[in-house]
């Protein structure tokens, strides 16, 4: 069963590896940061707490976050698999998690973690470009859309996201080393944690990550 979470400090390539992931091996994306911006984009109670807290940087409180999981987690869809994408993000989050997995009878099988140095981090950042309609990564150096813009996937305006800005990045990065990176750990304590280095390159990353996981569905 592939009930998989994606670590990593922001600009590793968890999203882009993420879409190839989901249309691989046709489980759902579940992007925390995603729902967020959704429910930003619309004016909802929760975006509306979440706002302020997502553009400096923040991290959203733990009760907010497990909850909408763990509602999402318990939708059909998961019932054949799931790819979290930015949860957990702290031991709380994971203990949680941990806790209502077996509950729902959809515990977490593998971790996958893939890491970048900060200095590669920063640049990726700075030149990130999103969708804000289907959620796909591009960057204007390495990783350009065919036509400049536009998204390949589903044809809307590409954006940078307002925390993507060196003073959030700071942030970002900073709550990353301090509240997330522990969770490896964690989940090396739970024998289902796998390494991947994000320098050998997207491709190189992702046939990694491919053949592990057709090795544990
Ligand atoms: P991401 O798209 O994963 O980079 O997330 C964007 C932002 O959403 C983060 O910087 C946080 O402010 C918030 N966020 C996403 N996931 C979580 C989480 N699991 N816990 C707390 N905040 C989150």
């Amino acid at each position: 069963m592939l009930n998989i979470i994606l670590m990593g400090p922001p600009g590793a390539g968890k999203g882009t590896q993420a879409t190839r992931i989901i249309d691989e091996f046709g489980i759902p994306h579940i992007s925390t940061g995603d729902i967020f911006r959704e429910n930003i984009a619309k004016g909802t109670p929760l975006g509306l707490q979440a706002k302020a807290i997502i553009e400096r940087g923040d991290l959203v409180p733990d009760d907010l976050t497990i909850g909408l999981v763990k509602d999402r987690l318990c939708k059909d869809d998961c019932a054949k698999g799931y790819l979290l994408d930015g949860f957990p993000r702290t031991i709380a989050q994971a203990e949680a998690l941990k806790k209502m997995g077996p509950e729902i009878g959809r515990p977490v099988t593998l971790v996958v973690d893939i890491t970048v140095p900060d200095e590669v981090l920063v640049e990726r950042i700075a030149g990130r470009r999103v969708c804000p309609k289907c959620g796909a990564s591009y960057n204007v150096n390495s990783m350009k859309p065919k036509v400049e813009g536009i998204c390949d996937r589903c044809g809307a305006e590409l954006i940078q996201r307002k925390d993507d800005n060196p003073e959030s990045f700071k942030v970002r990065l900073e709550n990353y080393y301090a509240q997330t990176q522990p969770l490896v750990d964690f989940y090396k304590e739970e024998g289902i944690y796998h390494h991947f280095d994000g320098m050998i390159g997207f491709q190189k990353v992702s046939e990694g990550i491919s053949s592990l996981l057709q090795a544990n569905k």
